[in-house]
């Protein structure tokens, strides 16, 4: 029986260990609770949910919902048993928690060719296959080894993250773009704002609610300072940091201005290879979802912003998947040890459980001298591992499923236009490429 290890038995961890248990080969799960605990985890059992108990929407024709259907299609495990601990919750997958990781626990636990070791994994072994999931509160030891073994700079740890807008949403008879003194291309989109704007803005931001903070995340870089943090240092503060407005001009506006032509600029940057999404420069933040909502359509041009994913705050440790993992979750500096979950880049709890089968699936056929798996983007597993591994990113950071990330469709303009119309034939798309590779997986 050949051997594998399996670090982390929390979403993606369980997932690929039960994967690969029916495969047949001898794993090892490292696993450091219940002796040493997270800051989140509270429980000794595999599968923890660390906060909500919700896996969002169980509509396919949804982002969230087009996940966990692929995943169930290419074989998961964890899916399944969360649809049979669902709590009412209208359209969306709401789990008895408890209910969930015991009947995950009782699976491992009948698998005599698991081995489960509660110990911390401190040193990567590259003699032995392995799969690293141990999530973005991945125990300090470990997360210094990864980084010995895959380079100094390639390992983040960062607090808050900014909110990511749809392109299309922007009104861009008010923005424009442009760089900086126009040096390189025009590539950031700026939402400008008058004084009058301005004061509004900064009266909603510094009234805001904050979500609570526990105390392991309480603190917080300088450098990745939350908007309303470095907005409470003083009214201009911001004017001079991340809004400020020299040099930025709209061309479009015939009057010759030397320096500044507004009072403040929100600046917005890509953050798909394809352009859907752009995230608001300077606004990690750690806001309420509500008052972020609220904030970000106070701004000028931003008025029907939607939001698809929203600022959070809290510790965090993702690799640099696109310099460190190729399009299959494997190392491209050992072949045998690949990475699941959150600590790719990837942020949920579907995306985790859904990167840990993914992972499983070819180290499986990796085991096996078969040909490993690739997704493309019309799937949504395909595109989240597109985006964690697209080499281009300027500044990598992680994403959650959403329609952005995903190949656009072909079809009539005008009826694509609906968005319930669109989103099936992506949905539609997404599952025939699935049930292609499924039927790959049974070779
Ligand atoms: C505070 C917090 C709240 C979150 N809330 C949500 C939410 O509400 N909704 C959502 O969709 N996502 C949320 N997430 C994001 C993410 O979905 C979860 O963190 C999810 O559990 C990640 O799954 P994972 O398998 O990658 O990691 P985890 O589920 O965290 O599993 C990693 C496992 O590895 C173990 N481990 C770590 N280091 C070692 C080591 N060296 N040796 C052995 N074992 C080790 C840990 O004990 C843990 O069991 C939250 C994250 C955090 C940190």
């Amino acid at each position: 029986m050949k051997k594998v290890r399996v670090i982390g038995a929390g979403l993606a961890g369980s997932e690929a260990v039960i994967y690969l248990a029916k495969k047949g080969y001898y794993i090892e799960l490292y696993e450091m609770r219940p002796k040493y605990q997270t800051g989140a985890h509270t429980t000794s059992y595999p599968a923890e949910f660390v906060c909500s108990n919700s896996l969002g929407s169980i509509d396919i024709t949804s982002a969230s919902g087009l996940l966990k259907q692929e995943a169930t299609q290419l074989g998961s495990t964890l899916f399944p048993i969360a649809t049979k601990n669902k709590v009412p919750s209208g359209n969306s997958l709401s789990i008895d928690r408890f209910g969930f990781c015991k009947e995950i626990e009782s699976i491992i636990k009948s698998y005599k060719n698991i081995k489960i070791i509660n110990e911390k994994y401190e040193r990567i072994d590259n003699s032995i296959p392995t799969i690293i999931a141990t999530g973005p509160l991945s125990a300090k030891e470990l997360a210094q080894n990864i980084k010995k073994e895959f380079g100094e700079n390639d390992f983040h740890f960062y607090d808050a993250i900014a909110p990511i807008i749809e392109k299309d949403s922007i009104d861009f008879n008010k923005a424009f773009y442009a760089s900086r003194w126009d040096k390189g291309e025009a590539d950031f989109i700026n939402c400008p704002m008058t004084k009058e704007e301005y004061d509004n803005f900064y009266d909603i931001l510094i009234n805001a609610q904050r979500a609570p903070l526990k105390e392991f995340e309480a603190n917080y870089f300088e450098g990745c300072m939350p908007i309303e943090v470095m907005a409470s240092r003083g009214k201009d503060t911001l004017r001079f940091g991340p809004l400020k407005p020299v040099g930025l001009f709209d061309k479009r506006i015939k009057t010759e201005f030397k320096k500044n032509q507004f009072y403040a600029v929100v600046q917005l940057r890509q953050d798909d290879k394809m352009a859907n999404l752009y995230n608001l420069v300077g606004f990690q933040t750690n806001l309420k979802w509500g008052e972020q909502k609220k904030l970000i359509q106070s701004i000028p041009s931003l008025e029907k912003a939607i939001i698809t994913r929203y600022g959070v705050m809290h510790a965090n440790t993702f690799i640099n998947s696109p310099k460190i993992l190729n399009e299959y979750l494997q190392t491209k500096k050992y072949e045998n040890i690949f990475f699941a979950g959150q600590i790719t880049g990837v942020e949920g709890y579907c995306e985790s459980i859904s990167t840990g089968l993914f992972a499983a699936i070819n180290m499986d056929r990796y085991l096996k001298n078969k040909e490993l798996i690739k997704l493309d983007n019309t799937t949504m597993l395909g595109s989240l591992i597109e985006y964690i591994t697209f080499k281009e990113h300027k500044k990598f950071q992680p994403i959650n499923a959403n329609w952005g990330i995903t190949k656009e469709i072909d079809g009539d303009k005008k009826r694509l236009k609906d968005k319930k119309y669109k989103n099936e034939l992506r949905s539609k798309r997404a599952l025939d490429e699935i049930e292609k590779i499924k039927n790959t997986l049974g070779e």
